[in-house]
This record gives structure tokens, C-alpha cells and sequence, in this order.
């Protein structure tokens, strides 16, 4: 299992990769989400994460940090999804 710790530092590695900066990131438990990102750059992700394999975890923390800088699921979105989540793994 991964600790908090250790998300968080995942996330900021890979933020460093995409370029952006979340002003917080938060770990907690959520009832329906994997995480989530507000209009202030803030971050959060369900602590349910944890006990997920290194995959799931970047699909979901790239995706958020990509929410950084577009706030949809539009087709180039989805592109540099993919393109950063087969650089990093
Ligand atoms: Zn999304």
C-alpha cells in the first residue's frame, strides 16, 4: 500500500512533468470520486487510491493536474492524457 506520504510526492513529480502547479493537495476519503480538482488549483484525491497499482494512480493524478490547464475532456485533453501517462510509466 502506498502512504500519503508518498501520493503526494507522486503528484508533485508528475506536476513537474506536466507543468503545472496545484496550490494544495489533499488525501481523503471521498464517496464518489477518484479525486478531484477545484477552479483554485486545489486537489484532492480519494484515499482509496492507495490501494491501487501505480497505473490507476497516474491515470488519475495526471488527470486531475491536466484539469489545471484545461478545465474539460476535450480531444486534446484526452491526447495528453495518454501522451504523459505513457511517458511516465
Ligand atoms: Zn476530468
Amino acid at each position: 500500500m502506498t502512504t500519503h506520504e508518498e501520493l503526494k510526492n507522486e503528484v508533485l513529480t508528475l506536476a513537474e512533468e506536466v507543468g503545472v502547479k496545484p496550490n494544495a493537495i489533499h488525501i481523503r476519503a471521498m464517496k464518489r470520486k477518484w479525486a478531484s480538482c477545484s477552479s483554485k488549483g486545489r486537489l484532492s484525491f480519494n484515499e482509496i487510491l492507495l490501494d491501487e497499482p501505480k497505473e490507476v494512480r497516474y491515470k488519475i493524478i495526471l488527470h486531475e493536474l491536466l484539469h489545471l490547464k484545461y478545465p474539460n475532456h476535450s480531444k486534446m485533453f484526452k491526447l495528453l492524457l495518454d501522451y504523459y501517462l505513457q511517458k511516465v510509466l
